[in-house]
C-alpha cells in the first residue's frame, strides 16, 4: 500500500481519499488500523459517506453527522463484498493515515 500510495498508482490513504474511492465502487481491499475510528457524514441523498460536511459534494444535500464513519465504511466495503484487513500495530498505515485502500483501477 505504502509503495502504491507514493507512486500514486492504484492506491489511497486517509479518511477522505478512501471514502471516495468507496463512493466510487473503486476499492479492490480496505485496510484499516485496528480500533480507528472517526466521526464524519452520511449524505441521505446519495448514500455518499464523508469525511467533512455539511453539503454533499456530490448532490448539495445536507448530509448527517456519523459518530463513527470508519465502521460505516467497513460495513460498505463489506456489502460491496471487499475484502477488509484490519491491520494491527503498524507504523507504516498509521502515518498513511490509519486507513487505506488499493484500488481496481
Ligand atoms: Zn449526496
Amino acid at each position: 500500500l505504502r509503495d502504491a500510495v507514493n507512486g500514486r498508482n492504484g492506491a489511497v490513504a486517509g479518511l477522505a481519499g478512501v471514502l471516495d474511492a468507496l463512493t466510487a465502487h473503486r476499492v479492490h481491499v480496505l485496510l484499516v488500523s485496528d480500533g480507528y475510528e472517526a466521526p464524519g457524514w452520511h449524505c441521505g441523498g446519495c448514500g455518499r459517506l464523508a469525511a467533512v460536511g455539511r453539503a454533499c459534494p456530490a448532490c448539495k444535500t445536507t448530509m448527517d453527522p456519523v459518530d463513527d464513519v470508519v465502521e460505516a465504511a467497513v460495513d460498505r466495503a463489506m456489502a460491496q463484498r471487499i475484502r477488509l484487513d484490519v491491520v494491527v500495530g503498524n507504523a507504516d498505515l498509521d502515518v498513511l493515515g490509519r486507513i487505506g485502500a488499493l484500488l481496481r483501477y
